[in-house]
């Protein structure tokens, strides 16, 4: 139990590692009672970074079932009052393709191919998708909430919605509105290793690391080498990230400053 969990404050966030306890879906549904794994976790790790690391998630987890206890309109609307009414964008076709994995963004598109294939996404990947989906595609974060809730077997009103509206910046205790992840560095961070796109997007599977998170910036020569056309085997990116980033930030400044 400790080396696997001793690990955890370092590996939590890796996407490309196992570092998770993949716990979800049996605290969800009761099959494990949250006490059992608290309990476990504080004896196995005594006063460890990782055992406070481990305790947090937990936290994460009892604070979304209290938000939901007080506060179950979250369901139908935005924790923060602010938010009612955002301006998002109807787009049908960026939203399939961040549906089904053809956004461009490799890292984008593993997180939505696993849910699809899997019914489970690393935490990281969850936060990285619905940022992209939110803030890029600038696309209500309640359409990315039923889907995941649809196809996640740890699918979870609470936590979802949670973590739908802490990454839309519109949640109680969220990310700030104005942070939005680039899922170029986000992907070079956390996979560093591409070994998570590569399993999920096999287009790529030949591609050099330094290549993988944004294949539209290799030489195309170099594509060609490792079995790549872009437009043709992977899709271009759907929305230049500058781009993305500022007109979301733009429309979030011009809608909520006059809101306060
Ligand atoms: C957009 C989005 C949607 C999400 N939807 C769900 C959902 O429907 N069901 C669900 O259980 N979790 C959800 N989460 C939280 C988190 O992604 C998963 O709990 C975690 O990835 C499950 O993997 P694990 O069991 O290996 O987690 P570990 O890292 O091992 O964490 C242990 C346990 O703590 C809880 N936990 C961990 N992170 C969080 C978090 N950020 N918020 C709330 N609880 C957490 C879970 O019960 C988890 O099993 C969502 C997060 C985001 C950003």
């Amino acid at each position: 139990m400790h080396d696997a969990a001793g690990d955890y404050a370092h590996i939590r966030d890796r996407l490309d590692r196992p570092g998770t306890s993949r716990l979800s879906q049996d605290l969800k549904f009761g099959t494990v009672s949250v006490r059992t794994v608290w309990r476990t976790v504080v004896r196995a790790l005594g006063d460890d970074r990782s055992r406070h690391a481990f305790e947090n998630q937990l936290l994460w987890r009892e604070s979304a079932h209290s938000i939901l206890w007080e506060r179950p309109d979250v369901l139908r609307r935005p924790f923060r009052a602010d938010f009612a009414g955002f301006p998002y964008r109807e787009d049908e076709a960026s939203y399939e393709a961040w549906v089904s994995g053809h956004t461009g963004y490799p890292v984008v598109d593993a997180a939505q191919r696993q849910l699809l294939s899997e019914g489970f996404v690393h935490n990281r990947a969850r936060m990285i998708a619905a940022s992209f989906l939110t803030k890029h595609l600038l696309i209500h974060y309640q359409k990315g909430e039923a889907h995941y809730l649809k196809y996640l077997v740890d699918g979870d009103w609470a936590q979802n919605n949670l973590g739908w509206q802490w990454s839309a910046g519109s949640g109680c205790d969220a990310q700030p509105y104005f942070r939005v992840f680039n899922p170029v560095t986000q992907g070079e961070r956390f996979d560093p290793s591409g070994d998570y796109v590569r399993r999920w997007v096999p287009e790529l599977e030949r591609l050099p690391t330094p290549a993988i998170h944004a294949p539209w910036k290799a030489k195309e020569s170099l594509l060609e080498a490792h079995g790549v056309r872009l437009g043709r085997d992977y899709p271009k990116p759907i929305v230049e990230h500058g781009f993305g980033r500022e007109r979301f930030l733009q429309i979030a400044q011009s809608y909520l400053g006059k809101r306060r």
